[in-house]
């Protein structure tokens, strides 16, 4: 099989990081191809190189001097050069940089990061390195060229003999402009290269051990997710609980190449596997995981007879979309709809927001109430399983959490329910408690 093995910014942050990196590379004959972020911090308070790259950038526009800035970043990479015993020539490449910087783009300028990160990791691998300016083609709108991208992909595995080390985050548009994925868009150049050349397994290395059942700040200890499907996967991840950039699932979702999220610094824990399905097990936990987030507001409209009136709804929402906000769930009553959106998308409108849905659909009356919190139990298990949602209020019931809206995805895979803010902490501790280690006997 083939692995394409992507390693994220901590993972690459120091010579002790490397280290690990060429364990786990060398004790799995089948991780033949290797895709690197720019180093990341070493402790809490250190900064990424693609931070700083990005102060040189703003520096270099407004004509401020950077010379200590571009010396902190070099010594990152001497470091490990020195501490590796690397021959890759760092000062020298790095000179040529710097001299290169009144005729760069911001994009060459905060590329370099995966670059150096990549030629020494290949080095210390001893893999070819390939320039994602050569491989990764880019549209001018920055969107990725599949076509020429997944050629070139694979006439580089034939021209290095079938192993080779990637440059996360850039490539280029095919008269050779250099251009970046978004932040934490290594992911996606790891996810377009497993797709490009068949790969059977994505992994993901960073510094977790893939996803938790519950966010550990609030619960102690949360089991890890072993399997999860992508779809409740993107339920988890919109809801907060996110450890990959979500572009990066499309490219391998598509073509069915599982993602294993595993731990650079823990690398015998299993990690995550997110695939299209995943119901291989006789047992399986009935919860997959719980996620949620605060500071939701409510628009509550009511109007006597609008079950009879037609538009009625619509008309309120092109209101949000005039605004850009978007809409994350509207219950319905029979004389009376709430929409529920992003607090902080509200903010600085939601006056006239209200002010508009009055002049338009004068409704009987409108109220705001902000400080909702959404919680969402995710389980591909809890599908066509009576009982379920009823068990969940239940506790929420038990422990006097009021519950102040319910929604349950189509596919039955998540049930949501709105509490207030300030209860939020709680709600989530008794759903994991009664939940979190149930588990569901499936008939084979
Ligand atoms: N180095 C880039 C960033 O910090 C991309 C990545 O790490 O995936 O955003």
């Amino acid at each position: 099989m083939i692995k394409v093995s992507k390693f994220g910014g901590s993972s690459v942050a120091d010579a002790t990081q490397f280290k690990k990196v060429a364990d786990i590379i060398k004790s799995d004959p089948d991780r033949r191809f290797v895709v690197v972020s720019a180093a990341g911090k070493r402790f809490s308070k250190d900064n990424k190189i693609t931070d700083l790259l990005l102060l040189v950038n703003a520096h270099i526009q407004y004509g401020v001097d950077c010379t200590s800035l571009l010396a902190s970043i070099e010594e990152r990479f001497v470091e490990i050069a020195r501490d590796l015993n690397l021959k890759f020539p760092v000062s020298e490449e790095f000179a040529r940089f710097v001299d290169n910087l009144p005729n760069a783009t911001p994009e060459f300028v905060v590329s370099r990061g995966e670059w150096f990160t990549g030629q020494l990791m290949a080095e210390y691998l001893g893999y070819p390195f390939v320039d994602a300016a050569d491989v990764i083609v880019f549209h001018h709108d920055g969107t990725v060229d599949m076509e020429r991208t997944q050629t070139r992909l694979r006439e580089a595995t034939v021209h290095t003999g079938g192993r080779f080390l990637l440059p996360g985050f850039y490539g280029s548009t095919v008269d050779g402009q250099l251009k970046l994925f978004k932040r934490g868009g290594g992911d996606i150049s790891g996810a377009i290269l497993a797709r490009c050349i068949d790969a059977g397994l994505y992994e993901n290395w960073t510094d977790v051990s893939g996803f938790l059942a519950a966010d550990p700040r609030i619960v102690d200890n949360p089991r890890g997710i072993h399997r999860i499907t992508f779809e409740e996967m993107r339920e988890l991840s919109y809801m907060g609980a996110s450890v990959l950039q979500e572009e990066a699932i499309f490219p391998v979702r598509e073509v069915n190449i599982p993602i294993q999220i595993k731990n650079t610094n823990a690398p015998d824990d299993f990690g995550t596997i997110i695939r299209e399905t995943a119901n291989e097990h006789a047992r399986e936990h009935l919860i997959t995981g719980i996620a949620g987030k605060k500071d939701f507001v409510g628009i509550y409209v009511q109007k006597a007879h609008m079950s009879n009136e037609v538009g009625f709804v619509r008309r309120a929402l092109s209101i949000l979309e005039s605004y850009g906000v978007s809409v994350e769930h509207i219950p319905t009553g029979v004389d009376s709809f709430s929409i529920v959106v992003n607090g902080a998308d509200v903010k600085e409108s939601i006056y006239s927001i209200v002010a508009d849905i009055q002049r338009d659909i004068k409704p009987d009356s409108i109220n705001v109430l902000p400080g909702l919190a959404l919680i969402s139990v995710v389980g591909r298990n809890m599908s066509r399983r009576a009982g379920t949602s009823g068990q969940i209020f239940g506790v929420l019931g038990e422990a006097g959490i009021n519950i102040r809206m319910i929604t349950q995805s189509s596919q039955e895979i998540s049930i949501i329910v709105g509490v207030q803010n300030e209860d939020f902490e709680k709600a989530i501790h008794v759903i994991y408690d009664r939940f979190g280690d149930a588990v569901v006997v499936r008939e084979q």
